[in-house]
C-alpha cells in the first residue's frame, strides 16, 4: 500500500474568524505541521516597533528587514517563527499597540516578501520532522503562498459574531478595521481564494466547523 500522501492544507480568514483554532485541532488530530502566519506578522510588527521603525517609512523598514534573521522553533505541532534565535512573546504580538499596527506593516510589500520564502519553506521544515503535512493559516495562504495547496478553506462570520469571540477572549480588537486594511491593500490583499471552500461559521460551532473539514482531509487520505 502507498504510504499516505503529504497533506498541504490552507485556510485563510478574518480576524477571529476561528481559524486558529480549527487549524490547531486539525493539526492534531492529523498530524500535520501547524503555521499560525498572523503570529508571524505579528511578531515582525513587534520587532519592528522595538527598532523605532514605523510602516509610514517603508525604506526603514526595508533596511531593518535585512538584518533580520529567521528561525523556527517547533513546539508539539506549532511552528514558531523565531527572530535571531529569539522566542517571540505570546505577550508581546498580542498588544493592543501590535494589534492596531499589525496591518499597517503587512500591507508592505517588502514585509510581504521578506516572509514568503519563509512561509514555503514550512512545507519542507514539516517533511523533515516527520509530520504528515502542514495546515497553515492567514489571509493570503491560498491564493500566493500555496495556491496548489490540497485543500484551501475560507473561514468567515459577521463581524459582530467575530468581535463578541474576540472579546469572550478578553481582547479588544478593531476587527472589522483590520478586516478593511487586510482586503484593500495592493500587495496580496485578503480575499477568499478562487475555487477555496467557503465556510460561514457565523451559527456554527467550532466543532462542525472542523467536522466538516476533517471528513474532507479523511476522504482524501483514504483514497490514495
Ligand atoms: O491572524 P491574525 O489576526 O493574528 O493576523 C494579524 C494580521 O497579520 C492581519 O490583520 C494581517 O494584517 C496580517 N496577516 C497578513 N497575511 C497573513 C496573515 C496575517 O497580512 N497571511
Amino acid at each position: 500500500m502507498n504510504p499516505p500522501p503529504f497533506l498541504i492544507v490552507a485556510i485563510d480568514g478574518g480576524a477571529a474568524s476561528g481559524k486558529s483554532s480549527t487549524a490547531r485541532i486539525l493539526a492534531e488530530r492529523f498530524h500535520l505541521l501547524h503555521a499560525d502566519t498572523g503570529s508571524y506578522y505579528r511578531a515582525l510588527t513587534a520587532e519592528l516597533i522595538h527598532r523605532g521603525v514605523k510602516a509610514t517609512n517603508p525604506g526603514a523598514v526595508r533596511a531593518e528587514l535585512t538584518d533580520l534573521k529567521f528561525g523556527t522553533q517547533i513546539v508539539g505541532h506549532s511552528a514558531d517563527l523565531k527572530i535571531h534565535d529569539d522566542k517571540v512573546r505570546e505577550a508581546d504580538i498580542r498588544s493592543p499597540e501590535v494589534n492596531s499596527a499589525v496591518s499597517h506593516f503587512a500591507a508592505l510589500p517588502e514585509v510581504r516578501s521578506a516572509l514568503l520564502a519563509y512561509q514555503r519553506g514550512l512545507a519542507e521544515e514539516a517533511r523533515r520532522h516527520g509530520f504528515r503535512g502542514l495546515v497553515m493559516e492567514g489571509r493570503d495562504i491560498g491564493s500566493v503562498i500555496f495556491p496548489k495547496a490540497d485543500f484551501r478553506f475560507f473561514l468567515h462570520a459577521d463581524p459582530d459574531a467575530r468581535v463578541r469571540r474576540r472579546a469572550l477572549e478578553g481582547q479588544a480588537d478593531a476587527v472589522a478595521e483590520r478586516d478593511r486594511l487586510d482586503s484593500s491593500r495592493a500587495a496580496s490583499p485578503f480575499t477568499c481564494p478562487v475555487g477555496a471552500i467557503s465556510i460561514d461559521s457565523t451559527h456554527l460551532p467550532l466543532t462542525e466547523v472542523v467536522e466538516r473539514i476533517s471528513r474532507l482531509l479523511t476522504s482524501r487520505l483514504l483514497s490514495k
